[in-house]
């Protein structure tokens, strides 16, 4: 046995007998990580012993024990793989010189998401530490298996391959029957939630379906409502915390930290001019805690802004070809014809058209759907929201 295991060993020994689990339990069992939760969240910083390409790894972060005035590289270490290796995540912390708020930023919670990623690392590279007053905790590799392939959900290895989308597990549960409900439980009891005053979670549309600039979150909330309008983009989806259970920005409002989710065009590709106005948001959002000094940037108080609190998805009703006849953010009537479909011989088998009066929030952007996919989600206001929202963030 390595001096490296011995001392895990020692310090997973340790935590069970400071919350006083049975000396009977061995470490390594469900039990014996259920003690470590309370160990774990909020009790400070745990470093493993490990380094991975000269960057000390950590599997419980509290950022008030870093230095003061610069910026760390850490990795997390989150769930056990298979091979009894552990997926690591990517943690960048800017701490101020001087004492504040503490922000959270996090993408790569669905694999195919790249512009969300380039949001926070750009964001993360404006800052001076120096200059601070607070800590921004940026984790931009959420999770690290659908990343490896650029895909959405993570590929779990329960009976065979199962595709789980990590975006409908939060909290997680560190006792969890599947490796993404683990990792979601360790990531937010011991990463993101105990270093969090307020959290943006960065998404994109998916694969096969673009989305427009806009933010997701519930207005009624005045601190979520507050960071809403410091962003320059076109469209806010009202969206109250019980329409969307599972996400992990309500997993934050639920723990009483206010937080809300950006989207920023489609997947796979980075799409610049959007992620610049969602860096100036961001920016804002900062500067709005006291962070960061300076003026405001551009918020929603430049644009038209159209707030809606209901996605009206248009699915298919046929195999074939779609070609859409609006784009993103044109704004649309009820009966309005909005895409038609083609079958193999080039005859028109369907004509799609809006029932509500909205503005175009997504379009599906591969060119071939069958029944059933939505190709194009419309924002709007319904007069008595109610029901559980099916949007693909
Ligand atoms: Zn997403």
């Amino acid at each position: 046995m390595s001096e490296k295991t011995t001392g895990r060993l020692a310090r997973r020994d340790f935590m069970i007998a400071t919350v006083g689990a049975p000396a009977a339990l061995v470490a390594g069992t469900a039990a014996a990580q259920k003690a470590a939760v309370s160990a774990g969240s909020g009790s400070g910083t745990i470093y493993t012993g490990d380094t991975i390409g000269g960057k000390k790894v950590v599997s419980a972060l509290d950022v008030n024990d870093l230095e003061a005035g610069r910026k760390h590289l850490l990795y997390f270490q989150g769930v056990e793989m298979p091979t009894g290796q552990h997926w690591y995540v990517s943690v960048t912390v800017a701490r101020g010189a001087k004492p504040g708020k503490r922000v959270v930023l996090t993408s790569g919670v669905h694999g195919d998401e790249m512009s969300s990623i380039h949001t926070v690392q750009t964001v993360m590279n404006r800052l001076d530490p120096a200059q601070m007053s607070g800590t921004v905790t940026a984790v931009t590799d959420v999770s690290r298996p659908a990343l490896e392939s650029m895909q959405r959900r993570w590929p779990n290895q329960g009976r065979g391959i199962d595709l789980i989308d990590m975006n409908r597990e939060w909290p997680g549960n560190e006792n969890g029957l599947t490796a993404p409900s683990r990792h979601a439980g360790l990531l937010f009891n011991r990463l993101l939630r105990p270093n969090a005053d307020a959290a943006i979670d960065f998404h994109t549309g998916t694969t096969g379906f673009d989305v427009a600039a806009f933010n997701i979150g519930e207005t009624g909330r005045p601190e979520v409502k507050a960071m809403l309008d410091l962003y320059p983009v076109g469209q806010i989806f009202d969206m109250p915390k019980h329409a969307y259970p599972t996400v992990l920005h309500n997993a934050f409002i639920d723990a009483g930290i206010p937080a809300f989710t950006p989207e920023i065009g489609a997947a796979r590709v980075l799409n610049p001019g959007m992620i610049e106005l969602f860096v100036e948001g961001t920016m804002n959002v900062l500067k709005h805690h006291g962070i960061v000094a300076g003026p405001m940037g551009r918020t929603a108080k430049d644009m038209t802004v159209f707030v809606g609190n209901s996605g009206f998805p248009i699915l298919a009703t046929e195999g074939g070809i779609v070609e859409h006849l609006v784009k993103l953010d044109d704004r649309v009537e009820p009966g309005q014809k909005v895409a038609v479909q083609r079958n193999s011989f080039g005859e028109v088998v369907a004509e799609y058209a809006s029932a509500v009066a909205g503005v175009v929030m997504g379009q599906r952007s591969d060119a071939m759907s069958e029944p059933g996919n939505p190709l194009v989600m419309i924002l709007f206001n319904r007069p008595t929201p109610d029901g559980v929202e099916i949007y693909p963030e």
